[in-house]
């Protein structure tokens, strides 16, 4: 199968959050599987260009309809870590993407809405011709819009359309105005309520929801974000454009790099590991503790790693730390914010704990620490509000490092209760609690601490089966293929 992915990331070259993982490891399992697949991507002044091999320009002249002119763009080439790259460059005094950073701008919708139309006008203008187009989130949302209403019937008929939602908060609202720079038009049309028009702002156009519209298939990033997205709140107002749309709607979950993440081989820690020699684990716990001052004691280390965002329940991480610390637990914290005020209030956390010897938060960025958290805790805190996937509880599970997370999204995909879990014993990988309040927290967190104390043959078992879980890009790749095959197929679809 032929399949071009149209996106605003790719790791490493244009990276900003997880989207960038996926269009890079997806890519790269389907071409290990024989497939051919090519990523185009927009040129960014800004993107790591030290991580693509033999950039150099494609098409000089690719001109693209916008606005009722016409803008003039390069198309580069380059391999990024093997992959096969296009990078579009519009000559315009907009300068769409020499801004110096990725995203944040007032025109952002433009920017991407162009770079969605001079995707299309490559593959049409460079005579190829995918099976399958996969977009992903907002930014390329518009692609399957176009490639319906102009460009099946300028040559492109044949390509089907898969669109990814990696996050739902972000939708891609903005005004008319965009219909007509695209040579959409018809603003009367396409805003009305049924098409693109936006459920809680009349006037504007929803980007996401075109794409939900016009696609021959949609996923999201787990099955259980899946459900959540259509019966609450986490749907951000899509739920009902979902439901409509459910026979062409699914989650898979996102894979891990199993390279990246690999305990037998990871140069960032000292002591490499497997499911088999599970106590070589106790040297990165003692590495850690080393470089956190933390005291060497007879108590499991929980961890939390990840941005401290609201989403990710920032109540109970504070929570978790003074819980852990008060019933015979070490805690470490490694996160990083965006926003001013909860940065500040981890910052003064940070003072008030700072002479604890069982305790250590990190504010900042920092993957060799994570890596080492990672190898070196006995758990791992997850008690996010909402998760559409999640990779640091995979990681974790990869990790021997048992996670504690809150039943949502991809977290209740991938983690199964040791107590309560409907699976089988020796499939159960994790503790994981309901209810978003301390309650709930504490009875998940105590049932893990005491389990490491009171029972040390059957934790280690617990660690065993937690890493033993296949979570790289081997069965997600398997899932995306059969969407793929399964709408090149379903013409009607
Ligand atoms: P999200 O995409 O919502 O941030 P995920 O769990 O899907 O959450 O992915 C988070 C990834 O980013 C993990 O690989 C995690 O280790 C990494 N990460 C997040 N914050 C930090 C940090 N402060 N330092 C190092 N790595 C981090």
């Amino acid at each position: 199968m032929y399949i071009v992915m149209i996106a605003s990331e790719c790791a490493p070259v244009a990276k900003v959050g997880g989207l960038a993982d996926v269009v890079y490891g997806l890519s790269r399992e389907l071409e290990l599987r024989g497939h051919a697949v090519e990523v185009i991507l927009p040129k960014y002044d800004c993107m790591r260009v030290d991580h693509v091999w033999g950039l150099e320009v494609d098409h000089h002249d690719l001109w693209v309809p916008w606005d009722g002119g016409a803008i003039r763009c390069s198309v580069w080439f380059g391999f990024v870590h093997g992959r096969k790259c296009f990078f579009i460059e519009p000559h315009c005094r907009q300068e769409f993407f020499n801004r110096g950073t990725y995203y944040g701008f007032a025109d952002d919708a433009e920017r991407f809405a162009f770079f969605s139309k001079a995707a299309l006008e490559f593959l049409l203008q460079a005579g190829k011709r995918p099976d399958v187009i996969h977009t992903h989130d907002w930014h390329t949302g518009l692609v399957p819009v176009l490639l319906y209403e102009i460009y099946a019937g300028a040559g492109l008929a044949d390509l089907r359309a898969c669109h990814t939602i990696h996050n739902f908060r972000h939708q891609g609202i903005t005004g008319p105005h965009i219909l007509e720079a695209t040579g959409l038009g018809r603003p009367g049309y396409f805003a009305a309520p049924d098409r693109m028009g936006d459920d809680l702002d009349h006037h504007a156009i929803n980007i996401t929801r075109g794409a939900i519209l016009y696609s021959n298939f949609v996923t999201t990033v787990s099955p259980h974000h899946a459900w959540e997205v259509r019966h609450s709140e986490v749907g951000f107002g899509l739920g009902h454009t979902l439901h409509l749309h459910q026979a062409k709607f699914g989650g898979i979950l996102n894979g891990l790099d199993y390279e990246m993440w690999n305990p037998e081989l990871d140069p960032h820690i000292p002591s490499h590991f497997n499911s088999s020699s599970i106590e070589k684990k106790a040297a990165n716990t003692r590495a850690l503790r080393e470089r956190l001052l933390l005291r060497d004691t007879a108590r499991p280390i929980a961890a939390y790693v990840g941005r401290l965002d609201a989403q990710k329940g920032l109540h109970l991480i504070r929570h978790a730390i003074f819980h852990s610390l008060q019933h015979g637990a070490q805690f470490v914290l490694l996160g990083s914010g965006s926003e001013h005020g909860i940065n500040e209030d981890f910052w003064q956390l940070r003072c008030r704990l700072n002479d604890d010897p069982d305790c250590h938060l990190e504010i900042g960025y920092d993957e060799d620490l994570a890596h080492l958290i990672y190898a070196g805790a006995d758990l791992l805190v997850m008690p996010s509000l909402y998760e559409p996937c999640g990779l640091s509880q995979m990681i974790a599970l990869r990790y021997g490092t048992v996670p504690v997370v809150r039943a949502v999204g991809g977290l209740k995909d991938t983690v199964f209760d040791w107590d309560f879990s409907e699976r089988p014993r020796h499939e159960r990988n994790g503790f994981v609690f309901e209810h978003a309040d301390n309650p709930g927290l504490e009875s998940a967190l105590d049932r893990a601490i005491g389990l490491w104390h009171g029972e040390p043959a059957l934790f280690r078992e617990l660690v065993r089966q937690g890493m033993l879980y296949d979570y790289s890009w081997n069965h997600p790749a398997q899932h995306y293929l059969d969407v793929y095959e399964f709408i090149r197929h379903k013409r009607d679809a």
